[in-house]
């Protein structure tokens, strides 16, 4: 079984303000035994040759991705070319998934209070999305992950365990198990046939409580002192950033 967790963002992301380095994330990832994980900027596609060796060398598949916003919504794309960062409507993704069909599309946080949840666009399109996931931010009391699970299992779609990773303590609660070859492909297509279970922790609380003020605060990081704070975005878009 392969440990891997397909929604991860690094310092490299273009959107959010993240303290960590795609190298450090691939440390941290095999420090926790993972065997496979997408780095998931947002609009960007990561440059992936030199990352690749290096998770490689770790004993990591890195499958390349991307959180794409389609039609205004959030969609994870995986193990597609770089024509993923093209796609901006849901016919540009019907289109992408006819000419690569190796690829993993992925509905991520879809049923969480953000503005760029896919919310009834899921539903819509629900012949675009290979799998569901099951986000890391949920707590035993507030878990919106029973509204995708209760979709996912209604469709037939599997789902995927991954952490949207925006600070490295939220590295390895939530995670996937993939019975796959350590491949790229392997591990995409094994996801789609359903070989692949969730292991998912929930947070106390107080430690969601915390993760979402280190997040808010972390939007306001300085660079210097004229600084320019991006807007507020609620705790829950930016955690399911
Ligand atoms: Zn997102
Ligand atoms: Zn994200």
């Amino acid at each position: 079984m392969i440990k891997a967790d397909f929604h991860i963002h690094t310092g490299d992301d273009p959107a959010d303000t993240i303290s960590y380095t795609t190298f450090e994330l691939i440390d941290r990832a095999a420090e926790l035994g993972y065997g496979a994980i997408a780095i998931t900027l947002h609009d960007a596609q990561l440059e992936g040759a030199a990352y690749r060796a290096y998770a490689a060398s770790r004993g990591i598949v890195l499958i390349s991705g991307i959180e794409r916003t389609v039609a205004g919504r959030h969609v994870l794309l995986l193990n597609f070319s770089r024509a993923a960062a093209g796609v901006a409507t849901f016919d540009d993704l019907a289109r992408l998934k006819r000419a690569e069909p190796g690829g993993l599309v992925i509905a991520p946080h879809p049923y969480f209070p953000a503005s760029k949840s896919l919310l009834g666009d899921l539903e819509r399109h629900a012949n675009l999305f290979d799998a569901v996931e099951y986000n890391a931010m949920f707590t035993p009391i507030v878990n919106f992950n029973v509204l995708a699970a209760r979709w996912a299992r209604r469709h037939g779609k599997p789902m995927v365990g991954n952490g949207d990773v925006h600070r490295l303590e939220m590295l390895g609660t939530t995670y996937s198990l993939v019975d796959a070859a350590p491949d790229a492909a392997s591990i995409c297509s094994a996801v789609k046939a359903g070989r692949v279970t969730v292991v998912a922790t929930p947070h106390t609380l107080f430690h969601a409580g915390m993760l979402m003020a280190k997040l808010v605060a972390s939007t306001f990081s300085t660079s210097g002192t004229a600084q320019t704070p991006r807007p507020i975005r609620t705790p829950g878009i930016d955690l399911v950033g």
